[in-house]
């Protein structure tokens, strides 16, 4: 599997971002399809705020896989490599 289709991956959900939660990273929005999109994509990993000021770590998504989070059954990621 290629970068590009392992990102392809991706449906844009924004669960691992907090989309589900109610307290979703500060950089978290949605187009205009609503479909979520990371506003400092290039520069994302690091430590940053959720809306309400909560200290959150952006890590790659394979590292996040290990870890759960609020409508974790709807990622890509999650479904594919967990039943593996
Ligand atoms: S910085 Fe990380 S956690 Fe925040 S919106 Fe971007 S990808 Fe998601
Ligand atoms: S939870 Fe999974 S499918 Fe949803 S945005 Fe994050 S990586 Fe993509």
């Amino acid at each position: 599997m290629t970068d590009l289709e392992f990102e392809e991956l991706c449906i844009r959900c924004g669960g691992c971002c907090g989309s589900f939660d109610g307290n979703p990273c500060e950089h978290l929005r949605r187009d205009e399809k609503g479909l979520c999109y990371c506003a400092i994509y290039e520069n994302r990993f690091g430590w940053h705020k959720t809306v309400s000021r909560r200290e959150l770590e952006c890590v790659p998504i394979i590292e996040k896989l290990t870890e759960e989070w609020i409508g974790e059954h709807v990622c890509a990621y999650k479904r594919k490599f967990e039943k593996n």
